[in-house]
């Protein structure tokens, strides 16, 4: 019987081999580059955000730029967990995984132990190889530059 290690493997390669919402996303949604010298991983982060706030909503979600098997799948794995979200279930998500990724700065709400990660589970193996943690956040840390950048100019419009 395969086991767990085995099962979350599977998922790692499955988001590798076949990225979620990979492309590009045509203003106004707004394009955001990540990098993690580290390792050389490149991410770009299209994100359209209808509304303002925690309330706000994500209505869709792209991603471009290339890099190891892991940052790749957690990319992809993150654009399923956050699209068709609200920003404040989002940021809890957020949270939760970076908690797991061992980042140690993670204040955690309360009700953050409710938030299902689902498949960035397979990702927790991670923690076991530090030089591999940057890899699996950069995508959420891109994210959360989109995040704040349409939110600076959803109130630029206001
Ligand atoms: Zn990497």
């Amino acid at each position: 019987m395969p086991g767990l290690e085995d099962l979350y493997r599977e998922i790692i390669l499955d988001h590798y081999r076949t990225p979620r919402n990979r492309g590009e996303l045509d203003p106004p949604a707004v394009k955001i580059d990540g990098h993690n010298p580290l390792c050389g991983d490149e991410i770009t982060v299209y994100l359209a955000v209808d509304g303002t706030g925690d309330d706000a909503v994500v209505t869709d979600i792209k991603i471009g730029g290339q890099g190891c098997s892991i940052s790749q799948s957690s990319a992809s794995m993150m654009t399923k967990a956050v699209i068709g979200k609200q920003v404040g279930e989002i940021n809890a998500v957020m949270r939760r995984f970076k908690s797991m990724m061992g980042i140690d700065n993670i204040e955690l709400e309360e009700a953050d132990s409710e938030v299902d990660l689902g498949e960035l589970e397979a990702l927790q193996g991670v923690v076991k190889f530090p030089v591999r943690i940057k890899c699996a956040v950069l995508s959420w840390n891109t994210l959360a530059n989109a995040i704040a950048a349409s939110a600076a100019s959803a109130a630029d419009d206001a």
